[in-house]
């Protein structure tokens, strides 16, 4: 007898041990047999080649804060594995992280508070399940005309996976009959089911117009997109910039001279990144816009900006 229901793999990126293997016994409960843990940036990322390489399509479990690296250098790395990668994040303060938030708001990803609920946790994974599930039986079965059931079917799956989203991107994310989609989004509007918002702007992809389009991540000085976040200690008097944990017993890395007086012969910069690769410490990191339709790269001046209508979704 075939299996009837093989849950995906889950990769969990998360320096916790103790974190790590709550999630784990967590999984397994629900059924997910696959489940590989990694503790650092580095090696999630290897993993998930690994596994994408292997043909699994893995749910990603990102901790926001790691130790080597940053969490948009990580989710950087894995569109570019895998365009369409699903990933859930957790965080316990960096919430308001600009970067991070406009991710979360366009429901691009999953994101979970920390210390997590697991019931928020399955609640994401179940609504991944599903929609996986459905769709596949969906693309086996798929005739030219769908049915208006499997059309609404599909647009309660989007809506289900994010509080805020506009007409356009329902639509792309559907596919089908816009007409249809519009009458069914009336629908529920009138249940209560979404409340419309106001217009906005949104960014689209300047080659195929989709609006599926999310920023990356890399450092200014050599392109690369491995860095991390990191504190780093100015010495005034040879002009050393270091990071602290370089500054060995209050030594300057650089000409050896104990460092003394915090404001007087040292400063400490926080929220610089390094570059994991090319060691250079920035404020800010470069960024371009990727295309999840078509994978067009662009600037922040060439993407194309749309007005669409907005809407909050019940759920969630
Ligand atoms: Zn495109
Ligand atoms: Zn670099
Ligand atoms: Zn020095």
């Amino acid at each position: 007898m075939k299996e009837a229901s093989q849950k995906d793999h889950v990769l969990i990126i998360e320096d916790s041990v103790a974190t790590a293997i709550l999630l784990k016994n967590y999984l397994t409960s629900m059924g997910y047999k696959e489940i590989h843990s990694c503790q650092d940036g580095k090696t999630g990322i290897d993993s998930f080649k690994d596994l994408v390489k292997s043909g699994t399509d893995p749910i990603v479990l990102l901790d926001f804060v790691l130790p080597d690296m940053d969490a948009k250098s990580i989710m950087t790395q894995l569109l570019e594995v895998k365009p369409d990668v699903k990933v859930i994040l957790s965080t316990a303060t960096e919430k308001t992280d600009a970067g991070v938030t406009e991710l979360i708001r366009r429901g691009l990803y999953q994101y979970m508070e920390k210390p997590i609920r697991f019931e928020k946790l399955k609640q994401i994974l179940d609504t991944l399940d599903e929609e996986r599930k459905y769709f596949e039986k969906n693309s086996k079965h798929k005739v030219s005309a769908d049915t208006d059931k499997d059309l609404y079917k599909e647009v309660d799956f989007v809506l289900k996976s994010q509080k805020q989203i506009s007409l356009t991107m329902i639509k792309q994310l559907v596919g089908g009959d816009e007409v249809k989609i519009e009458s069914y989004i009336k629908d529920l509007e009138s249940k209560n089911k979404l409340t419309k918002l106001e217009n906005r702007r949104e960014m689209s992809c300047n080659q195929c117009d989709s609006v599926k389009v999310i920023q990356i991540f890399y450092c200014p000085s050599c392109q690369r997109n491995d860095f991390k976040m990191a504190k780093i200690i100015e010495h005034f008097k040879c002009g050393n910039f270091s990071e602290e944990n370089e500054y060995v017993d209050d030594k300057c890395p650089k000409c050896r001279k104990e460092i003394k007086a915090l404001g007087v012969d040292y400063r400490v910069l926080k929220n610089r990144y390094i570059c994991n690769k090319c060691g250079e410490i920035f404020q800010e990191l470069s960024s371009s816009f990727l295309c999840l339709k078509c994978e067009n790269k662009s600037s922040i001046e060439e993407v194309r900006w749309k007005t669409s209508q907005f809407f909050k979704t019940a759920n969630m």
